[in-house]
């Protein structure tokens, strides 16, 4: 599932590339026809990301809300015909973003955004996120900190490889419950979340290894995975750790793979 440097990048781009302009929107598939109509030739004002929610606002009482889920996909590129799967595209003279196999896309009114956003915890991508609520939450939890982690209504957009590689880096067991985290350790796990989520969101993928640790430095080969770039642990389990040797553990948590080292990840 796309984290939320994904849907913010999507965002940023949409934006970059429509905001202000009288916009074509369609539905070649037909599944989002009636709404399309509705929006079509109206100006698109911009696009904004919260958690790994999309909302596109439009001129006018109407934003689409998408949610990309385990397989949706929303590419921007130039313009060219689209195909009969596409749900949602939005296009001027020469660009069409398109939107296939998401989660939800419909149309909402800016009161259902906001009812919407009040659901969603702290985001590490947002200005006005507030760590200071999240804090009051997680060190009141008896929840392990890797199930915090991936809870969309404490902290918005992190997945699974957002949640795998800050607590490596911090050598912070997965298992620590929130409430017995100090709040350096806290501070420290948020500032490492909104570091690591815009180098995402600029690199358009996620790179979390430290500069002793990438292939060059180590002399090792680089990672080959469709998930992306250089990480400590993610999709790594029987892997030796890239700090210690150990091999990197796996388990299902909460229906979710998560991935540690026991040897560095013991505090
Ligand atoms: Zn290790």
């Amino acid at each position: 599932m796309p984290e939320g440097h994904v849907i913010h990048r999507l965002a940023r781009d949409l934006t970059e590339e429509f905001a202000g302009q009288r916009v074509c929107v369609s539905s070649p598939q037909g599944r989002f026809a009636t709404s399309a109509a509705l929006i079509d030739d109206h100006v698109l004002t911009h696009a904004d990301a919260y958690g790994k929610q999309l909302f596109i606002h439009f001129a006018g009482p109407h934003v689409v809300s998408i949610h990309l889920g385990l397989i949706g996909k929303f590419r921007v590129a130039p313009l060219s015909d689209p195909g009969p799967t596409v749900r949602l595209r939005i296009a001027n003279s020469s660009v069409a973003a398109d939107l296939i196999g998401p989660q939800w896309c419909r149309l909402v009114t800016e009161d259902e955004v906001a009812q919407a956003v009040a659901k969603l915890g702290a985001d590490p991508l947002r200005a006005d996120a507030d760590p200071e609520w999240l804090w009051t939450r997680v060190s009141r939890s008896s929840r392990t900190i890797a199930s915090l982690l991936m809870d969309q209504k404490l902290f918005a957009g992190v997945g699974n490889i957002y949640r795998a590689e800050p607590l490596f880096r911090l050598g912070l067991s997965p298992f620590t419950p929130g409430r017995e985290l100090s709040r350096e350790l806290f501070d420290a796990l948020w500032a490492d979340l909104v570091t690591l989520m815009q180098d995402g969101v600029t690199a358009g993928r996620i790179d979390t290894v430290r500069l002793e640790h990438t292939p060059e430095a180590m002399g090792r080969d680089p990672r080959k995975d469709d998930h992306g770039g250089e990480v400590y642990v993610y999709r790594r389990a029987g892997l030796p750790c890239h700090v210690c040797g150990t091999e990197v553990q796996h388990q299902v948590l909460e229906g979710r793979n998560l991935f540690w080292c026991p040897t560095c990840q013991s505090s």
